[in-house]
């Protein structure tokens, strides 16, 4: 089949029957991987390791793709962990749709790069369009802009970096990108909920203004933002003499999927002249659901709103978008360079999405979205993600009727976190739950997460996939009651 002097995929006749022999082969090789529903095999960090050891990683002599391809398939393919199956609920990380697998392969092939319209075309014309589109989406006007990221960690950077910039800009009329950080920096203060994701203080650190900046705001039972708290902070730093520039709204916290009021931090942010973020990395694909899309309805109110596709839209890895209201922000990562960005190119209609962007050279994601928006439409993508909240809303029921589960809150989007009560056995709660998830993980092919609330060991199920059932959903408690018991 293949020859190791086939490169790429050209013209040639030779090229194009290998290029397609190696993608058949690859394709045969997965889909023949997948023969059960199980999420993981089972092996341990030690076996695993044995297993995959590699004395050469460079041999003396190519194998060929054929002798390769075998490895994998013996070797790796069995050992991935499958989130398209119902057994695996661990992490906001989702299965890949068909079509985006697709879309992976063209992205791959082509190999575009987003930095400059003379790398990318066609791709950097689809991502204007796809932007442009998902601003109307969250409910922004034409001046909104935005742009395609790694992902959410990487847009709330991007977001943070748009709110600094902005305050020291606008409101303490100093050109931050020129000079570097102000002298009172050390006084610049993001609020963002207690709960919220650690990159609000990587993207502090990076930023040159340190975990000190962020001020953790304490959540309320529904593990929301408590904005009387907040108002109280804002005040208590103003009257001490510090800067409140930003407030971080989570709609979607990692664990529990508790959704701030974005309605309540928008009018402080009004009142105190501060920044919204809408850190939206798991919430986001809560407008694709006609019955619940009002709950993140308060999103066209942030100034930056990140947006992850590679978790509730189920795109494959990486995929997310950074969105701005006001799309002049962008000015904050522009800087012309003569080998790339022209700035006579852009006056003759060449768009160059680096001018966005932190990145550089940068994968044409876009193409993932576009794909699977069309194909499924509103209808389709409703309905998956209705079912993932629907299933989430059951499961919590389920829960509450078992006297054996203490839940810790009410799911708003598709994410449960319980723990299963110390049994007759006597062993201690927290060992208990963190023995049950290993025991599926290495013992049932059952993928779930494992988290601490108020100092407890819970477990925790991330419903991300609409093949998930409630009967699915009824065994695998049952099964984590039994497992709980056999001690
Ligand atoms: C996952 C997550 C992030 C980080 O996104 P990545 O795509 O993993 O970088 C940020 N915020 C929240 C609330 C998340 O759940």
């Amino acid at each position: 089949m293949s020859s190791k002097n086939n490169l790429f995929l050209t013209s040639s006749d030779s090229d194009q029957q290998v290029y397609q022999d190696m993608m058949a082969a690859t394709v045969k090789a997965i889909a023949a991987s997948v023969a059960d529903d199980q999420a993981y095999a089972g092996m341990g960090p030690y076996d695993l390791r044995a297993a995959l050891h590699t004395e050469e990683l460079l041999p003396d002599n190519g194998m060929g793709f054929e002798a390769v391809l075998a490895d994998v398939k013996a070797k790796i393919l069995p050992n991935l962990v499958r989130p398209a199956s119902t057994g695996y609920m661990a992490h906001l990380h989702g299965p890949a749709l068909l079509e985006s697998v697709a879309s992976e392969l063209i992205i791959a092939t082509f190999n575009q790069s987003m930095d400059s319209w003379d790398q990318a075309p066609a791709a950097t014309e689809i991502e204007v369009e796809v932007i442009r589109n998902l601003c109307k989406l969250y409910g922004y006007d034409d001046k909104a802009d935005g742009t395609f990221t790694s992902g959410g960690s990487q847009s709330n950077l991007s977001g943070l970096l748009l709110a600094r910039d902005w305050f020291c800009n606008e409101v303490l009329k100093y050109d931050v990108k020129k000079h570097g950080l102000p002298e009172n920096f050390r006084k610049f203060r993001l609020y963002t909920s207690e709960i919220s994701h650690f990159s609000m203080e990587k993207s502090a650190h990076l930023m040159g203004l340190g975990y000190e900046s962020v001020v953790k705001v304490p959540v309320n039972e529904a593990m929301q933002m408590d904005v009387d708290a907040l108002e109280a902070l804002v005040k208590q730093d103003i009257a001490d003499g510090n800067l409140p520039f930003c407030i971080v709204a989570t709609v979607g916290t990692t664990d529990f999927g508790s959704i701030d009021p974005l309605a309540k931090l928008h009018e402080l942010c009004q009142q105190y002249n501060l920044w919204l973020h809408a850190d939206a990395a798991y919430g986001s694909g809560v407008v694709m659901s006609e019955k619940y899309a009002h709950r993140v309805s308060g999103l066209a109110l942030a100034d930056s709103i990140t947006v992850d596709f590679h978790k509730m839209f189920l795109l494959p890895i990486s995929c997310s978008a950074s969105l701005v209201k006001d799309g002049r922000y962008f000015d904050a990562l522009t800087i012309h360079a003569d080998y790339l960005n022209r700035e006579e190119d852009e006056e003759d209609g060449y768009i160059n999405l680096v001018n966005k962007s932190m990145q550089t050279t940068r994968r044409f994601d876009a193409l993932k979205v576009w794909m699977s928006f069309r194909m499924r439409g509103k209808d389709g993508w409703s309905a998956m993600i209705t079912k993932c909240i629907d299933n989430a809303a059951y499961f919590h029921r389920q829960l509450l009727a078992s006297p054996r589960v203490e839940v810790i809150t009410v799911p708003e989007i598709s994410s449960v976190v319980f723990r299963v009560l110390p049994g007759a056995s006597g062993e201690d709660a927290d060992t208990m739950n963190k023995r049950v998830r290993r025991e599926l993980l290495h013992h049932h092919g059952i993928v779930i997460g494992q988290t601490v609330c108020r100092g407890n060991v819970c477990l925790k199920f991330t419903l991300l996939n609409p093949r998930q059932t409630p009967e699915r959903l009824d065994e695998l408690l049952a099964l984590i009651l039994k497992l709980a018991d056999r001690k």
